[in-house]
């Protein structure tokens, strides 16, 4: 269970994730989450910064398919779709595999040629990595989210401790946003 937590790589912001990297292992299509990965927690698509905007557009322009997949609620998560021009997937919530499946369907992609990109462990890079795919962890947006979501966040960074000390966990790239 522990190595299903470990992340390929981990950037501090989505848009620093380099794209011909992704283009480099073969990847077609990119899961993101929204919440503190797209966007700050709960917040609209007007937030979604030019970084953010340019690069989706990069992604676009190397022929790779960009789908969200959010536990959030599904009116939100379809706003953030159309006013991106990018797919979506919400109603199953993650670390199931069935919403990456379904991401990966809309896509046309397999699980090597896809990669998940989120905030958290337990639910995006548990699920992703579940799921066959290239994980990618970025640091969430802020400290604003559910009350869940903080005391997870404890168990998290002790995980997180453990596997770094043991060389296991990769470094952080990206500098701070
Ligand atoms: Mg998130």
């Amino acid at each position: 269970m522990q190595n299903r937590l470990i992340p390929n790589i981990w950037y501090e912001r989505l848009w620093q994730i380099p794209v011909n990297d992704l283009v480099d292992i073969g990847i077609k299509g990119v899961i993101v989450d929204l919440d503190n990965t797209l966007v700050p927690w709960k917040k609209d698509p007007s937030y979604a910064t030019i970084e953010t905007r340019e690069w989706l557009k990069r992604l676009e322009s190397a022929g790779i398919d960009v789908c969200i997949v959010s536990n959030g609620g599904s009116s939100r998560v379809q706003s953030f779709a159309a006013e991106l021009g990018i797919k979506a997937v919400a109603g199953v919530p993650k670390p199931r595999r069935t919403p990456f499946r379904k991401a990966m369907s809309l896509m046309g992609t397999s699980p090597t040629e896809t990669a998940v990109v989120g905030d958290q462990l337990f639910t995006d890079i548990l699920g992703g990595n579940r799921s066959g795919c290239y994980t990618v962890l970025v640091t969430p947006h802020d400290e604003k989210e559910f009350f869940y979501t903080k005391i997870v966040r404890i168990l998290e960074r002790r995980i997180k401790k453990r596997l770094q000390s043991k060389g296991q966990f990769p470094e952080r790239k990206g500098k701070k946003a």
